[in-house]
């Protein structure tokens, strides 16, 4: 797909027809900045214009083609886009014209199914997921499914919006089905995009927080964000550290994209204790059969949160417990973001704006 070429006489028509939208054609390349056709809202379906859409290390794995599951090419990522609502299609009722909307990851699921039906639609065998199988938020505008909205409390901006909808709801339903209660141990591994999040989330839900990464100017965020314990994995083991200070995590929920952040995870708990596994470097998990039987350990998955989950998360941002670190760029500046991420430069999120 090429730019179109557009004369003087068509540009006011074109706006009204054509919108910005950043396009992986072929995985591993630079994605183009290009004008495409504004999609029109069918059936159920919602069209956003979007404000703001943060910057996932999914969005990564995705313009790489990095997971054994692969998106769809030509392909809009971004599953972090908040916006308000231009136009909605027949039959919609979840929303309408001019309410604040976000377009997460799980852009919809079936609804019927035993897993839509038990409060298990991450997963539902017949969802699609926002900027991965179906065109995402890095655009002007973008396109929703009208029922899997996420609502966008009042006294929250739609920049500080954007980070919640996935490393919030992703890290927050982590830390919930975690297991751990209030006042245990729980270590973060990666203080990312999303472990920056997940501390404050833990934090908020009463737990005592490890943080660990790679990156000193990582930690130093964390300590700032109320992070009881850092330890920088590059200058000591990760789970000896804590095993000796703390005497083992409850839970240790793994945001990182290394298999060794894994293992050092996984060593990290206590006797009864569990490991989120979270991030998604593609690669095989080692793990002891006699340890994890004599300790009883729990290794679990977790895939981003159901809407309920969403609502809960957005409720902490907006009473002010949870605020990712946020840095603006526009949606042009978007190879040079996912540059700087595959580098592990960002500190925080990076949230693309659009005028
Ligand atoms: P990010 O690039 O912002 O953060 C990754 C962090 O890991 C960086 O701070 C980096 O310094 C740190 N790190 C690297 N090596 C480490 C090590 N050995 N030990 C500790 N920390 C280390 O990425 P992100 O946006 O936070 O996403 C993280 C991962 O989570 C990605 O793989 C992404 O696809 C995945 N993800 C999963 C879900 C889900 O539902 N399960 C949802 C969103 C994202
Ligand atoms: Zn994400
Ligand atoms: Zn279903």
């Amino acid at each position: 797909m090429k730019a179109p070429v557009v004369s003087g006489k068509e540009q006011e028509k074109n706006s009204e027809t054509l919108m910005k939208a950043a396009i992986v054609s072929e995985f591993q390349q630079e994605l183009e900045l290009q004008d495409v056709p504004k999609p029109k809202p069918g059936p159920g379906q919602a069209l956003v214009k979007i404000e703001a859409c943060g910057v996932c290390h999914t969005d990564l794995h995705a313009v790489n083609g990095d997971w054994p599951v692969k998106p769809k090419l030509p392909l809009i990522p971004g599953h972090e886009g908040v916006g308000v609502v231009e136009k909605i299609g027949p039959g919609v009722t979840a929303v309408k014209v001019g309410d604040r909307v976000g377009i997460p990851w799980l852009y919809s699921a079936c609804g019927e199914c035993d897993y839509c039906l038990k409060g298990q639609e991450t997963l539902c065998h017949n969802q699609e997921n926002g900027g991965y199988s179906v065109d995402g938020a890095y655009a002007e505008y973008c396109l929703a499914a009208a029922d899997y909205v996420a609502k966008i409390p009042e006294s929250l901006s739609s920049v500080d919006a954007a980070p919640i909808l996935c490393a919030g709801v992703t890290t927050y339903k982590a830390l919930k089905v975690s297991g751990a209660k209030p006042g245990d141990w729980v270590a973060i591994y990666g203080i990312g995009g999303l472990g920056h999040v997940a501390l404050q989330y833990a934090k908020a839900m009463g737990f005592n927080v490890v943080a660990v990464d790679i990156a000193d100017e990582k930690l130093e965020l964390a300590k700032k964000l109320g992070a009881d314990v850092t330890v920088n994995g590059k200058k000591e083991d990760p789970a000896e550290a804590i095993q000796s200070q703390v005497g083992g995590v409850q839970a240790a929920i793994s945001v990182a994209v290394t298999k060794v952040a894994f293992e050092q995870a996984y060593h990290s708990v206590k006797r009864g204790g569990s490991l989120v596994v979270v991030g998604l470097p593609h690669d095989e998990l080692p793990i002891p059969i006699f340890n994890t039987v004599l300790n009883g350990v729990t290794v679990k998955g977790s895939i981003v949160g159901t809407r309920i989950d969403m609502k809960e998360a957005l409720d902490f941002a907006a009473r002010g417990k949870v605020k990712a670190q946020i840095e603006t760029a526009p949606l042009s500046n978007v190879n040079s973001i996912l540059d700087k991420m595959e580098k592990g430069e960002i500190n925080g999120r990076i949230v693309l704006t659009f005028d």
